[in-house]
């Protein structure tokens, strides 16, 4: 991510952000922070151009998402610059996080909204079975707000907003202040695909516009980013008595059994912790290996690490740290590992030989969890690895955080790695593969305990961009409605028997 400082502007104008590179830090361009009345502008333009969005079936909805799909496709190369110049991240990954994954929810998502989108009809349970029949409609919520962070600055801005749009709703998406450039390319893209003005407008700004947003009034927030801002959003949300979903931070563990493939598990860790430069939601962050194979796994995991090539361009590994303030944390987090007594094996500082914000892909050992690299979330290239008695030491550790967004598990018995998922108290868990939740579109995908509240993805996660209206239609055209006068001593007789019938007798129960 770039970096960001205030510019001066004259009193009573809107504040400007300037951005540098994190990569060269070149100064790479301006914001201008949008105020709550601008957000509020933004909103009615939104609620009259919903309307109409609305109205359109879910396939016309989709053919502009398929529109925008082609013209990424044929562009990719434009949009990789982009979040390239903004973020120093390595090439391959903004091409794999950012653009691949944006063609696969775009296709996903706009293949399936017709049919789960369709109105459902159902009979009814009971005594309701015989005189009505259930409509579901999926209704639009009307005008969401996507907050996003800036480590999938592009992905994480598209994939809420596209889900969003086919179910019917306008969206106001705020990118991260440190990210602007990419979210607003989400907003261009469409654009250029011929969406209707304003059923998709980018607001940029920091803190101050993503607060605006809650507080303009619009029907729902969904939310990516840090716990401490979440906890944030949660309360003005319900403030507002409007739903809100938050995807947050993690510590995601990852435990090595001893019959676990070793070579392969190394390889994992290196791709799990390392992946985006460490700066993934659901990175691994700390590494619990059983001590029968903690040798032939550490040395695999040093000479991989080894092997990694950082740099600020060309073709290499390992990218930039996205933001100055992370760089900070890491170097904290390490520094106070290594005074408890970690052992650092590779890595450890900021990279001497390159002038943006890079930090060195680092293994530390013999750490615990009295240090903050094994607590706090880290977003650094960094793997920590514990030592443990067995895979029940490992089990109890992994589960020893505040913390509970993904996890994963390395073991040759596939049915043990299930049963271990299933005893992490995780949102999710790869065995034998870092954490993939989030790219696996089926996959309900949400954190435990502070990692957030509420799921995406998935066929639900569509769904909770629609709120489900039920209608009861009676069968018979409103011959008789459910209570009738007047009442009678012998219509509660009729209706004692009925029930008898309904729950006492075994045929009755076939309709209950
Ligand atoms: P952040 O919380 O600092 O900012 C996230 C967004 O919230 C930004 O757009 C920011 O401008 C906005 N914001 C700040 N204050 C606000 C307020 N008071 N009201 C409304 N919006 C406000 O997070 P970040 O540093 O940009 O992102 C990194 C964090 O995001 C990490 O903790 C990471 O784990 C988490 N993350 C989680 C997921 C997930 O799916 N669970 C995915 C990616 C990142």
């Amino acid at each position: 991510m770039a970096i960001v400082t205030a510019v001066k502007v004259p009193e009573g104008e809107r504040r400007k952000l300037q951005l540098q590179s994190p990569a060269n830090l070149r100064v790479i361009g301006e914001i201008e922070v949008d105020r709550l009345d601008d957000v509020q502008s933004a909103l009615v333009r939104a609620r009259a151009a919903q309307k109409s969005w609305g109205a359109l079936t879910p396939k016309k909805r989709a053919s502009y998402v398929f529109k925008a799909l082609k013209i990424l496709l044929d562009n990719m190369d434009d949009y990789v610059d982009v979040v390239l110049r903004e973020s120093g991240k390595a090439a391959t990954e903004a091409l794999m996080i950012e653009i691949f994954a944006a063609c696969d929810v775009m296709r996903y998502y706009g293949k399936r909204a017709p049919k789960i989108l369709k109105t459902k009809k159902m009979n009814l349970h009971g005594a309701l079975r015989f005189s009505k029949k259930l409509h579901i409609i999926q209704q639009p919520l009307g005008v969401i707000g996507v907050i996003s962070p800036w480590n999938g600055p592009f992905i994480l801005s598209l994939n809420p907003t596209v889900q969003a749009l086919l179910a019917g709703n306008a969206v106001l998406l705020k990118p991260s202040e440190v990210t602007p450039f990419s979210g607003k390319l989400v907003g261009e893209l469409f654009a250029e695909a011929g969406l209707p003005e304003n059923v998709l407008q980018v607001v940029q700004g920091d803190g101050e516009t993503g607060a605006a947003l809650i507080e303009s009034g619009v029907d729902k927030i969904c939310f990516t980013g840090s716990v401490g801002t979440g906890r944030k959003v949660a309360v003005a949300c319900a403030e507002k008595l409007i739903p809100c979903t938050l995807e947050l931070g993690g510590k995601d563990p990852m435990v090595v059994c001893a019959d676990a493939n070793i070579e392969r598990a190394a390889a994992g860790a290196v791709a799990g912790s390392i992946f985006n430069t460490g700066q993934y939601c659901c990175g691994t962050e700390r590494i619990y290996v059983v001590e029968e194979v903690a040798e032939e796994f550490i040395s695999s995991v040093v000479e991989r690490v080894k092997g990694l090539r950082q740099a600020a361009e060309g073709e290499f590994d390992v990218g930039a740290i996205f933001f100055e303030r992370q760089l900070q944390l890491i170097e904290r987090q390490v520094q106070d590992a290594v005074e408890k007594g970690a052992k650092v094996l590779v890595g450890g500082r900021k990279n001497p030989e390159l002038d943006g914000l890079f930090y060195e892909p680092t293994v530390l050992v013999d750490v615990t969890h009295d240090m903050d690299i094994m607590v706090d979330e880290t977003f650094g290239p960094v793997l920590p690895i514990m030592v443990v008695k067995d895979e029940a030491e490992a089990m109890h550790m992994a589960n020893q955080t505040e913390y509970g967004l993904s996890s994963n598990v390395w073991t040759k018995d596939s049915s043990k790695g299930v049963k271990l998922a299933s005893q992490i108290d995780a949102g999710s868990c790869s065995v034998n593969d870092m954490a993939m939740a989030y790219g696996a579109l089926e996959a309900p995908f949400g954190g435990r305990k502070s990692s957030g509240m509420g799921q995406v993805n998935g066929q639900n996660g569509l769904l909770n961009y629609t709120f489900q209206q039920s209608v009861i239609v009676d069968t018979w055209g409103g011959f008789i409605t459910s209570t009738h006068y007047p009442y009678s001593l012998e219509k509660d007789d009729g209706m004692k028997k009925f029930m008898r019938f309904l729950w006492a007798s075994p045929f009755g129960r076939l309709f209950t």
